[in-house]
């Protein structure tokens, strides 16, 4: 008898690796159970990061890609205002008639049911249609910043004025209070493009199947409620969380972590696209020394331009142990050690000597802590990280969070406190307790009978139901 052929689900993810990795392990999920195919369609400015190729070229038979016709991005890198998120949006939508091409030829070949477009996205809803897939979301954050997102078309029209000078903290449904300072990068100026490249993708939401979010009840339970509720035009959300990938790259570090004392290290990165400013790269050095606690730290050259200044490529852009302290690396031989740009960030959250994550707040990153039973250092940098950031220290308590001076630098004395307060004072107690018991929950909600497990069952149902 001929086996009727599987569904394929196209993805479609903009550029950055924080929004591939849990699109590579939802698209693991879908086929593990779901019993889908996958493919992989992926825009493209140039060669493709080698992470990103690294991250794709490891996948099974049933999870292919495609890399889209590279497009160009000149004119806008020229002009000085343009802030990362233009550059993703119009990645994507540059991308579209190379998407329609592929599609067109996939069309003949494997029996396309939905598309699935991650945050900034959407803009290929129209290729979708063309096409008759499904148009789906994948939401790669909180369900906080989802709501936000959803929310945002009203905050346009009842807010006059930037928000970050509105004078109290915006409800955003569900969710804790944020000071506007505190807001999702592209719309704390509405001058700027980035802020309506978010909104025009953000409008758009409405005309989704579904959106599909990167979190879970017992972490997010409250602003997954308020999202859930039935509202016309809204479509269901999905919560499949949490979502992270794995890798199981040797690494000098995780031979050194073996040697370290069981949770006495703490892990410090900024995530595939943060950088420091020179300044604050040194506060941070003598920071950690001064803290006395071990650490590994995941060290970029620094930028004093821009926060996420490798976010394109997830590589440092000079030599970083360069910019480092004079005698640094010699005094704190034995208490740290430094990898330069990129390291197994999973096998280090699971490995027992890591006590402790000094964390950007990244939402992959701030998952696989939460899965591993990290309590974390929030330092956000860009992005909703801010916002991340603040629901981890003040809503769910989960990370301790150090105070810049005036200057907006973090001071050494500052981190060296904050250091020793997570990986040896009571407050860590108390948060690495609370850490513990989120990791049991992310750990049930992914079983089979567990509630993101039956989630994402829901979903491939109706996705695959004709
Ligand atoms: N990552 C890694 N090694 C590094 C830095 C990052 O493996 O040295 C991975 C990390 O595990 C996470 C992703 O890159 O899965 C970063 O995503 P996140 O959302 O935390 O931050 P972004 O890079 O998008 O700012």
């Amino acid at each position: 008898m001929e086996q009727q052929q599987k569904a394929n689900v196209v993805i479609f993810p903009t550029p950055g690796m924080g929004h591939l990795i849990p699109l590579v392990a939802l698209a693991k999920r879908l086929v593990s159970h779901g019993g889908l195919s996958v493919t992989f369609a992926i825009p493209t400015t140039g060669k493709p990061p080698k992470a990103a190729k690294a991250v794709l070229e490891a996948l099974p038979k049933s999870i292919s890609h495609i890399f889209l016709e590279p497009i160009s991005l000149a004119d806008l890198e020229a002009a000085e205002d343009t802030r990362a998120e233009t550059l993703i949006c119009l990645t994507g939508v540059r991308s579209l008639p190379s998407l329609r091409k592929t599609l067109g030829s996939l069309a003949k070949s494997t029996r396309l049911v939905a598309l699935v477009a991650d945050l900034f996205g959407s803009h290929a809803f129209d290729v979708a249609k063309e096409f008759n897939l499904k148009p789906y979301i994948f939401f790669p954050s909180t369900a906080m910043c989802l709501s936000l997102f959803l929310h945002l078309p009203k905050l346009d029209e009842t807010v006059s004025g930037q928000y970050t000078d509105v004078a109290d903290p915006l409800q955003i449904p569900g969710c804790i209070p944020v000071p506007g300072r505190e807001l999702l990068d592209p719309i704390t100026d509405r001058t700027n493009d980035a802020y309506r490249w978010t909104l025009k993708t953000a409008e758009r939401y409405r005309e989704a199947e579904g959106i599909i979010v990167n979190t879970f009840i017992e972490l997010e339970g409250r602003t997954i409620k308020a999202l859930q509720e039935k509202e016309p035009g809204k479509p269901p959300v999905y919560p499949v969380g949490p979502l992270i990938g794995s890798d199981r790259a040797d690494h000098e570090c995780l031979k050194w972590l073996d040697e370290q004392p069981s949770g006495s290290v703490l892990y410090v990165s900024f995530g595939s696209g943060g950088t420091l400013s020179t300044e604050q790269l040194n506060e941070l050095a003598y920071g950690l020394e001064m803290s006395e606690q071990r650490f590994l730290w995941v060290v970029r050259s620094p930028s004093d331009q821009a926060a996420n200044a490798t976010y394109f490529s997830a590589e440092s852009q000079k030599e970083p142990y360069d910019f480092l302290p004079k005698g640094f690396l010699d005094r704190t031989r034995g208490q740290g050690l430094l990898v330069a740009s990129w390291a197994p960030q999973i096998q280090v959250l699971s490995h027992g000597s890591t006590g402790g994550f000094l964390s950007h707040c990244g939402w992959n990153s701030t998952l696989e802590s939460v899965v591993h039973g990290v309590p974390l250092i929030a330092w956000p940098l860009y992005a909703e990280q801010k916002m991340n950031a603040l629901m981890l220290a003040e809503d769910i308590k989960v990370a301790l969070r150090p105070k810049p001076r005036e200057n907006g630098i973090i001071g050494r004395e500052e981190i060296a406190k904050v250091v020793k307060s997570l990986m040896e004072g009571e407050e860590g107690k108390r948060l690495r307790v609370r850490m513990k018991s989120l990791k049991d929950a992310a750990a049930d909600t992914l079983r089979e009978d567990g509630t993101s497990t039956k989630t994402l069952k829901e979903v491939v149902e109706k996705i695959s139901k004709p």
